[in-house]
């Protein structure tokens, strides 16, 4: 499988960089290539190791990805799970996972990372003093 060549990868690190000067929120992508028992329990095993529970406003959101076992999972953070709807992540996921049926998967991702930080952008606006607590490359094993 020929997928997420280094220009792949910097597209997606491109969107995280744009979707998050409207966001203090902060995205992170992880691709497990390998097989994984269990792809949610590893998705939250994977936001801790990258440190994605320790933002100041905890407002981190990991788009986790186990291209073997087809999982897709978008996991926000406490903060962000305190202030949106139930649901939100919802219509994001539909429409990364349409792309992905079609083989898209940068495409999905990308857009994907465009409409979470749109939304997030509502509850957590991309402030002055901004930093970037979390790195935008995405993680792969
Ligand atoms: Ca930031
Ligand atoms: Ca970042």
């Amino acid at each position: 499988m020929g997928l997420f060549t280094r220009q792949d990868k910097e597209r997606i690190t491109a969107a995280i960089a744009q979707a998050e000067r409207k966001t203090s929120g902060e995205i992170r992508v992880h691709i497990d290539r390998r097989g994984e028992a269990d792809p949610l329990r590893r998705a939250a095993e994977v936001f801790t190791q990258l440190g994605m529970d320790r933002t100041k406003a905890r407002n981190g959101v990991l788009f986790y990805l186990a291209m073997a076992e087809r999982q897709f999972v978008i996991l926000g953070d406490e903060g962000i799970n305190a202030q949106v709807p139930e649901g939100f992540w919802t219509g994001i996921r539909d429409t990364v996972l349409a792309r992905f049926k079609a083989g898209l998967f940068v495409e999905g991702l990308v857009e994907g990372i465009g409409l979470a930080g749109e939304a997030l952008a509502v509850y957590f606006p991309y402030q002055w003093d901004d930093t970037d607590e979390l790195s935008n490359e995405v993680s792969l094993h």
